[in-house]
């Protein structure tokens, strides 16, 4: 078959005015960029906040609270996101903030995707963690990485878990002329790390805290979480900075988190001693004081699936099945 001279024109105005279609090519490939944005939450101290939901293809996973912190000497930050690519964003932001200003310390709060998967592009010498959070991402870093690819697809392209080079002991460390409370505590996971900065008393809670959005528990011991709330609550603190959700000035986050493990585990509870099965346990109802979390009814869901296996084998009597 051959073409004139009339339908090659048209032929090429269409080609050259490209049609927005995803096979062809650069100019309808999806831009992935993470919005970031700087929020100064005390002196020189800035929150990037991600949002309140679940890991999707639109947020590319950016649903978690990053912080950093000018010091005399430099930067300081706190948890890396959820890719290589947040990680570089994250670095620009820093960059755009703080110009010329050398990251001194990355500090990591536990293990979790969300909160450690950018660490790849920070020196690996420079990042801390209790030995605990470090042993985690060493044993389910390739995990975690397999899920999130298949929750987030290509923004997590060229991402794979990094753990921190330095195991932290001490409850102080002085980071370019600024002192940090370092406290080692557990329950969200086995291993929770959360960092006070001495100067403004900013309180960086990792997920130990969430606010106006429903916690998450696949790792959780509820009792030991309670307790470390407890240890949080009467801390010297200005500010909390909970791992999702906004910033904190009166301790609302340790709360409401407080509040809502309590139901979840006497809810729960209740259900095995009723003899509800997993699936009629999701489908209680929420009471209206948590009915407004964000993903509060798919991180119950979530949570009965964590926790409804070992509070049977807890709760339930055993039966002598060899009378
Ligand atoms: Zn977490």
């Amino acid at each position: 078959m051959t073409i004139d001279s009339q339908q090659r024109r048209a032929l090429l105005k269409v080609l050259g005015a490209g049609c927005g279609c995803c096979i062809c090519g650069a100019a309808g490939a999806r831009l992935l960029e993470y919005p970031l944005h700087a929020t100064e939450i005390a002196s020189k101290t800035w929150a990037v906040h991600g949002e309140l939901s679940h890991f999707n293809l639109e947020n590319g996973g950016n649903i978690v609270n990053v912080a950093f912190i000018e010091v005399p000497d430099g930067v300081v930050v706190i948890d890396t996101g959820p890719s290589k690519r947040y990680g570089q964003a994250l670095l620009t932001l820093i960059e755009k903030t703080v110009p010329g200003r050398p990251v001194l310390r990355v500090y990591n709060t536990h293990h979790h995707p969300d909160h450690c998967f950018g660490n790849q592009v920070f020196d690996q010498s420079l990042i801390a963690a209790p030995q605990g959070v470090i042993d985690n991402i060493n044993l389910d870093g390739n995990g975690f990485a397999d899920n999130m690819y298949r929750l987030v697809g290509d923004w997590m392209r060229g991402t794979a878990p990094v753990a921190p080079g330095v195991a932290l002991e001490a409850g102080k460390e002085e980071i370019g002329g600024r002192q940090f409370s370092l406290f080692y505590l557990s329950g969200h996971t086995s291993a929770d790390f959360v960092v006070r900065d001495d100067t403004t008393g900013v309180v960086f809670s990792g997920d130990l805290a969430f606010l106006f959005r429903a916690p998450t528990t696949p790792h959780a011991d509820i009792a030991t979480w309670q307790g470390a709330i407890n240890e949080l609550s009467g801390l010297d603190k200005d500010l909390i900075l909970p791992g999702h959700g906004p910033a904190d000035k009166r301790g609302e986050s340790l709360v409401q988190t407080s509040d809502y493990l309590a139901w979840l585990e006497d809810t729960l509870t209740g259900a095995v001693d009723s003899g509800l099965t997993m699936n009629e346990a999701m489908q209680l109802p929420i009471p209206d004081g948590f009915s407004s979390l964000s993903v509060v009814r798919e991180e119950f869901e979530r949570s009965v699936v964590h926790l409804y296996p070992a509070l049977e084998d807890q709760l339930m009597p055993l039966i002598d099945v060899t009378r």
